[in-house]
């Protein structure tokens, strides 16, 4: 048989290669904003334009490159920053691989403008498709200007795969972001389709994290740091009363590059247990220095899933560091007997200790809640006795709470039920029922009728929506008015009168008939929270999300005192729903129970 066994052309080997550095714009912004950091530049620039799909361009003012140099940086293996094998060990530039700059080109027309300090002449290089176009000298200032234009134009399998522009647009902020935080000492500054999204000036971590994050994050912020001869770790944490549900800001950082690892995630998980609400996620900025003969960054072609030698070591630290960090701070609960005495071993910075003496409170009372742990240790006997009842019989009755963002019932047109409904927790409500009880969950039933009411909103042509008396501008953090804005249609077909006001804001005018005083900031930052969620959805049950969502937020919350008429309202509302056993998001609302389940409570 004839020899069949062939080396690949090198651009054949490239666009190959490519696949695996390049899967779409947002990594060509990852590789380039990491080779100009490498150039030691001090002030970089992104530039996009349709999320990268037709432009991303870099602008640095690092070393730049010689012309031999501008030349071979486009070859496969082709690196200036490690020469042997054993020099992987030490690595602390971004890049080593010789990887990316030739992937990049084999699939996108690439132009690059570069010039050192000594040099009088820049050089020009354009490659498309990994083929050499034009070599030249050029005038420009000292740096490295990459221009990626059109990205996969030559693959249009890949092409055709990218997301729609706010997704795409989403992952390069994600990975700017991840570069910026890791480099505050730098320049940074993002255009996207002409608008300044981000200008950071060399700043102090917390500064940056602020800038990027808003000032919101100012008050969010706990610091955290440790010192051991393995590991040296800073940053800040994310208080866990502002702990998200999604998204949470999660970042760790070694030696100066965002890593994943999530073995050290659950380090961090560790420290917030029984401090974060159901289902929110701890955030944090963590950067981690060692010696980086302990890491090894080369197991995967993007270099973010890192492997440490000492990851037991470095997450007891990790655990240790943070759980110290939420204690000094004060914000853990308030210590109760059960707790870890370990915890914290010394008083926090404000108990000073005091000699023993006896302080009479005259106003004591061991019934109030949080005291009877107290009257246990101070070895009182409990009694029943009439104080009790008193403090009993005193919280029977309760003041409605109104406003503080939570709707009222609508009053209802008809007559009501007439059942009578008990309000249990301030959270469920119940009711005989033939033979047993009816008992409903007042948060869910809430969102399932708001929920039913909007929908019907998005389904009617006539959309009943009422102006606002003032006009609600909102504030967004960079980046976020370019993701809501793909969501203004569908605001609109559910009665939101919204556009862009200003920089980087947005105000609401009108709002649907059925969501009046919905707490407008706190829908959109929900909206933002479940915006990848929302992407990731067919444009059919993206609106059904987004009326979710809005059901969530306006929804009377568990804790809400409602009067005897707004319950029976409440309740007939719920049954006039289409499917009002379930909320929207799927859980129980109605509960029964016969008189069976009360036999066998008294067994
Ligand atoms: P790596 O970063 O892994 O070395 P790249 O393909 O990203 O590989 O880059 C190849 C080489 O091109 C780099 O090693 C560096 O010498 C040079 N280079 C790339 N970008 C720049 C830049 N912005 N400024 C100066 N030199 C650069
Ligand atoms: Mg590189």
């Amino acid at each position: 048989m004839a020899d069949i066994i062939r080396l690949l052309p090198d651009h054949v080997a490239n666009q190959i290669a490519a696949g695996e550095v390049v899967q779409r714009p947002a990594s060509v912004v990852k590789e380039l904003l990491e080779n100009s950091v490498d150039a030691g530049a001090t002030k970089i620039e992104l530039v996009v334009e349709e999320a990268g799909k037709t432009r991303l361009q870099v602008i640095d003012n690092g070393f730049g490159m010689s012309p031999a140099d501008a030349r071979m940086a486009f070859e496969r293996h082709a690196t200036s920053k490690i020469n042997l094998a054993e020099d992987i060990f030490r690595i602390r530039t971004k890049g080593f691989r010789g990887e990316a700059l030739a992937s990049i080109a084999a699939v996108a027309k690439v132009q690059l403008k570069t010039r050192s300090e000594e040099a009088e002449l820049g050089t020009e290089i354009k490659i498309e498709g990994g083929q050499l176009e034009k070599q030249d000298f050029c005038q420009c200032p000292k740096g490295t200007r990459v221009a990626v234009d059109s990205l996969f134009y030559n693959i249009p399998a890949r092409r055709n795969f990218l997301k729609s522009d706010a997704v795409e647009l989403r992952h390069i902020i994600d990975e700017f972001e991840r570069v910026a935080l890791a480099h505050p000492d730098l320049h940074f500054r993002m255009v996207n389709n002409g608008h300044d999204l981000f200008d950071l000036p060399p700043e102090g971590r917390r500064q940056r994290i602020v800038h990027i994050f808003g000032k919101r994050f100012r008050e969010k912020l706990v610091p955290a740091q440790e010192k051991t001869p393995i590991l040296a770790l800073e940053g800040f944490i994310v208080k866990p009363e502002f702990a998200r549900k999604t998204r949470g800001e999660q970042f760790f950082f070694a030696n100066g590059r965002f890593i994943r690892n999530t073995y050290l995630h659950k380090a961090v998980l560790q420290a917030f247990e029984g401090l974060l609400p159901d289902g929110a996620q701890p955030g944090y900025f963590l950067y981690l220095e060692l010696d980086p003969n302990r890491i090894d960054v080369n197991i995967h072609p993007t270099k973010t899933e890192v492997k440490f030698e000492d990851d037991r070591a470095i997450f007891t630290i990790i655990r240790t560091a943070l759980k110290h960090a939420l204690g000094q701070y004060s914000i853990t609960p308030s210590l109760d007997f059960e707790a870890d005495r370990t915890y914290r071993n010394t008083p926090p910075p404000t108990e000073k200790p005091s000699a023993p003496g006896i302080t009479i409170n005259p106003h004591f009372n061991p019934f109030e809640q949080g005291n009877f742990r107290g009257s246990a240790s101070q070895n009182k006997p409990i009694s029943r006795d009439s104080q009790e009842w008193e403090s009993l019989l005193n919280q029977l009755p309760e003041v409605p709470q109104t406003g503080q963002g939570q709707m009222a019932i609508p009053a209802s047109a008809g007559e009501n039920s007439g059942k009578v409904f008990l309000q249990i927790g301030k959270k469920y409500l119940v009711s005989k029922h033939g033979q047993g009880t009816l008992m409903v969950h007042q948060n869910r039933a809430h969102q399932r009728i708001l929920y039913e009411k909007l929908l019907r909103n998005l389904a009617s042509a006539n959309v009943a929506s009422q102006q606002l008396l003032f006009p609600e501008n909102i504030s967004l953090q960079a980046g976020e008015l370019e993701l809501l804005e793909a969501y203004f249609p569908a605001l609109r077909a559910m009665g939101f009168d919204v556009d862009r006001f200003g920089q980087g804001g947005l105000v609401i005018q009108a709002v649907p008939l059925a969501l009046e005083g919905l707490p407008l900031q706190a829908m959109i930052e929900e909206i933002l929270e479940n915006e990848k969620n929302l992407q990731e959805s067919p444009e059919e049950s993206q609106k059904e999300k987004m009326a979710q969502i809005m059901a969530k937020v306006a929804a009377l919350r568990s804790g809400t005192f409602l009067a005897a008429d707004q319950r029976a309202q409440l309740v007939d509302e719920l049954f006039a729903c289409e499917s009002p056993y379930f909320s929207p998001e799927g859980k129980k609302v109605v509960v029964h129970t016969d008189l069976a389940d009360f036999d066998k409570a008294f067994d």
